[in-house]
């Protein structure tokens, strides 16, 4: 079984108390709430990990994540990610988010990003 850094997502060893790469204390993060080891897992280098991760702090509604869900709209280089933050900001449904959406530069997103903001943007606007 392979382990890794749960701050900078290298390999260590299973027996490593501190990451030897970024120093990370490992007990202490894996004391960690659940939300709190998502929203680590939102800067995973491998795509699916962030936006399985984006969706399920989506599904909790976990409004501690929204300034990571944020900065990765507007910063991930990766559109599947980029939609997936902006559909959570969509489902957590706080309304002070309307016009960060509403703030994103429209046009340089990927079509699905674009329709992702529509939705979240729809979402927020009408709270069920
Ligand atoms: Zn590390």
């Amino acid at each position: 079984m392979t382990f890794f850094c749960p701050q900078c997502w290298r390999e260590i060893q299973q027996t490593d108390e501190r990451c030897p790469f970024c120093d990370a204390d490992i007990k202490a993060l894996e004391q960690r709430s659940f939300v709190q080891k998502l929203i680590a897992a939102l800067y995973h280098p491998e795509s699916e990990t962030p936006i399985r991760a984006a969706m399920i702090l989506g599904q909790l509604k976990a409004k501690e994540a929204l300034p990571e869900l944020l900065r990765l709209a507007k910063s991930s280089a990766d559109p599947f990610i980029q939609t997936s933050a902006i559909k959570a900001i969509g489902e957590i449904g706080d309304a002070s988010m309307v016009s960060e959406l509403e703030q994103l530069p429209h046009s340089s997103l990927p079509i699905k990003a674009r329709q992702a903001v529509r939705t979240a943007l729809w979402k927020l606007k009408h709270p069920t």
